[in-house]
């Protein structure tokens, strides 16, 4: 009989009911045996929601209050020093602390879980890190659930992406793979306690095998798995997920533990090829449903996949799963009241997906409900040929698309030399990235603009008045450049995917970012173009009230697809492609409406890179093709800029140079200017804004120490190409500290133009 499985669930709820009780607990609303009880109450309903799908499979320990990379930590106490732990009573707090800081001891590092939006906390590693099971989680789970009748398949992330994804801090030269030995030993104690505890399975997450690998770290696999084999009483899967498996398939393949799970939507063509290598008793999990994205499955398709499988491998050692954990799905359709019930039948979100694996698994073993299969088909073939995703004028423009629009008129030495005539500006021209603070009261005016409370006239007024403002207090300060302060926008995104066709929003359709943020990312489901124009109402606005040039200010291509949904019925570099094509609308019709400057934001430019090296350049191809196709409808003397957001810049340099931007601002305060080295080796030719003032902060940095940076800056950039911003956005934070940093911000600017 074929297995299903699950690899993970949602822990958010379905009405962020951990996010409401974390940060309840956080405020001291709720006590810890509150917070306790809402996490358990939400595994619970987890757990029956899977049980009654028909999961064989179901996960435990996937929950977590805050990150599983964190819980870990946890489990085998490697708590960093600074927060004081005893070395015992391992508690909810002790992870709170790493996660979020305490007075005296800084959070630990938190960065992007692979190519998901979802982020972890990077373990640290000393001279003195040693690893203890001091945790009880994932057994507490695991009994749990059992005296729920259920027994789970407890999930943890393994030692070799455990070991891969932390950092070194002490700046001992510690090799973090020495560690692995004493990682190893306390991974076989948690698997024999879970044997003891009668755990069937052990799910271990290693999707490093999709990453490139070297001869360290397939080392550590190799000697880690040999290790766990050996534990009686347990079978232990490995699961690798998304991407391909690649030239880590003989490893992977190798190992001598019971079951492996591989990635079959973005691994789709290895998944013959693994079942073929496999040998006599091994089980393989193949993750046919796509635990990244929204749209049902075609099942019809993943079935003949899965038949090819159990040609090779039989029916008893197939398991039927998610390509990943399903974390990173919405929580369930069911919630969306507001969608219309075509586009609804075409999508699949957690619970859904519950179904399509069941359905598959079934399937296999021959009990095929052929009343799913038919509606699944029926959906396939309307969303397929439905008009609300072709536009055929959308297709032949992209098609159309040649060289010369990928072009400005003349290089950029020649288009520097008009827009500074044109645009006048002294010395260190300052400006901003944008965004000013989203106040109270500006949010609240958004808010009640989309219950309706608020009418359209009212809330215009309302806008106008706050651009005056910011418009007058940049006057007032004296920036050369200036902005309207996007005051009208809840999200750089989502602002522009409500204006554009081809992008539809949930209602309910959160996932977790990290700790008890969470994103609602948009879905582009169809041909994406512009309607009408999104922004040039407000810029043109902001233009009338000043003298000053005023910068338009656009998301990117890139970005807009990369924090979205997006349709798999076409390759990701075709729906950017669009989206670009719809950016340079805006982008020409701010230029004919007086706009001298537009910035065209590309904050995701460096996450959308693919995991492997091998796949960078062509990533990076289209990804400047799609920048420029948006940015070069201007004449020279409009100067474009854009700006990303904390970056390493170093190994794709030459594609920012590429992009050709007039001019690229970016985050660089915090590195004090270290992140400015890329540039500068590569001699990059454009003009540069190096962030002066960490917005990430409350602190007011003051003159001096701006004028410090500005001239590390000049020492090793040309001045008269440097401009002086702050690193990112302001919309964050508070008037309170804006306003004098940015005055302190325009004194330095001004002082350094006094002395040149
Ligand atoms: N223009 C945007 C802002 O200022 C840029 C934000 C970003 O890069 N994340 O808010
Ligand atoms: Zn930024």
């Amino acid at each position: 009989m074929t297995i299903s499985q699950n690899l993970g669930f949602p822990r958010i709820g379905e009405r962020r009911e951990l996010k409401k009780a974390t940060e309840a607990y956080w405020k001291g609303d709720l006590d810890r045996a509150g917070l306790e009880a809402t996490g358990a109450e939400l595994r619970r309903s987890n757990w029956a929601k899977q049980k009654s799908a028909g999961i064989d499979l179901i996960p435990s320990n996937d929950f977590s209050f805050y990150d599983q990379v964190l819980g870990l930590s946890c489990l085998i106490g490697n708590v960093p020093e600074r927060f004081g732990w005893d070395g015992s009573n391992m508690n909810i707090d002790v992870a709170f602390d790493m996660a979020r800081g305490t007075q005296g001891a800084i959070a630990c590092e938190m960065t992007k879980w692979f190519d998901t939006n979802y982020h972890y906390l990077v373990p640290e590693f000393t001279q003195n890190t040693t690893f203890n099971l001091v945790g009880s989680k994932i057994f507490d789970e695991f009994a749990e659930a059992k005296a729920q009748g259920i027994t789970t398949k407890p999930v943890m992330v393994g030692p070799a992406t455990y070991l891969t994804l932390g950092k070194v801090t002490d700046g001992s030269g510690l090799n973090k793979f020495d560690l692995a030995d004493s990682l190893i030993d306390v991974y076989v104690q948690i698997a024999e306690k879970l044997a003891a505890d009668g755990a069937e399975w052990l799910q271990i997450d290693e999707p490093i095998f999709s990453l490139d690998l070297d001869d360290t770290q397939r080392a550590v696999i190799e000697k880690a798995y040999a290790k766990l084999a050996q534990v009686d009483g347990i079978k232990i899967m490995v699961a690798n997920y998304f991407g391909q498996l690649a030239d880590n398939m003989e490893l992977f393949t190798s190992l001598p533990v019971a079951a492996l799970h591989i990635d079959a939507v973005r691994g789709l063509k290895e998944a013959e090829v693994v079942a073929a290598r496999l040998d006599d008793e091994k089980y393989l999990s193949v993750g046919i449903i796509d635990g990244r994205n929204i749209w049902k499955t075609d099942l019809e398709r993943a079935l003949a996949t899965i038949e090819t499988v159990k040609g090779e491998i039989g029916a008893e050692r197939l398991i039927v799963g998610p390509s990943c954990s399903l974390l990173h799905s919405p929580v369930t359709l069911r919630s969306e009241t507001k969608l219309d019930d075509e586009f609804k039948n075409w999508l699949a979100f957690a619970e859904e997906k519950l179904d399509e694996i069941v359905f598959i698994a079934n399937a296999a073993d021959s009990k095929i409900d052929k009343t799913m299969l038919a509606a699944n088909k029926q959906a396939m073939a309307d969303r397929a040929d439905s008009a609300r995703i072709h536009d055929a004028a959308v297709k032949r423009r992209a098609e159309a698309a040649a060289d010369k629009d990928m072009q400005r008129g003349a290089p950029y030495a020649d288009r520097a030399a008009s827009q500074h005539a044109k645009l006048d500006l002294p010395a260190y021209p300052t400006t901003t990235i944008g965004s000013f603070p989203q106040t109270q009261e500006v949010r609240k005016a958004r808010a009640a603009h989309k219950k309706g409370s608020l009418p359209d006239a009212e809330y215009d007024a309302f806008l106008e008045e706050k651009i005056a403002e910011a418009v007058k207090m940049q006057e007032d300060m004296g920036f050369d450049m200036l902005v309207h302060g996007e005051f009208e926008r809840n999200d750089m995104v989502e602002y522009f995917g409500e204006q554009l066709a081809g992008y539809a929003f949930t209602k309910f359709g959160w996932v977790q970012s990290y700790g008890s943020r969470y994103v609602k990312p948009p879905i582009i489901f169809g041909d994406v173009s512009r309607p009408q124009a999104m922004t040039v109402k407000w810029s043109k606005y902001a233009q009338s009230l000043t003298d000053k040039p005023m910068k338009g200010m656009l998301t990117g291509p890139v970005t807009m697809v990369q924090w979205a949904f997006v349709r798999d019925d076409q390759p990701r570099s075709e729906t950017v492609k669009q989206v670009a094509l719809a950016i340079r609308d805006e982008v020409v019709d701010l230029e004919a409406a007086g706009l001298a400057a537009i910035q065209i934001d590309e904050a995701a430019f460096r996450e959308g890179l693919p995991l492997r090296r091998a796949d960078w350049d062509a990533y990076l191809e289209w990804a400047v093709e799609c920048f420029r196709l948006a940015s070069c409808g201007v004449a020279d003397d409009t100067q474009i800029h854009t700006h990303m957001c904390y970056s390493e810049f170093n190994d794709i340099i030459e594609a920012i140079a590429d992009m050709d931007a007039d001019c690229i601002s970016i985050e660089t305060s915090r590195s004090q200017m270290e992140l400015l080295d890329a540039f500068v080796q590569f001699k990059y030719p454009n003009e540069i804004g190096p962030g002066v003032y960490d917005i990430h902060s409350p602190r007011v940095p003051d003159k001096q120490e701006m004028i410090e940076l500005l001239k590390k800056a000049t020492e090793v950039l040309p001045a008269e190409r440097v401009w002086v911003n702050p690193d990112c956005g302001l919309k964050t934070r508070g008037w309170a500290e804006v306003e004098p940093a940015l005055k302190h911000m325009v004194d330095a600017a001004r002082e350094l133009r006094a002395k040149a």
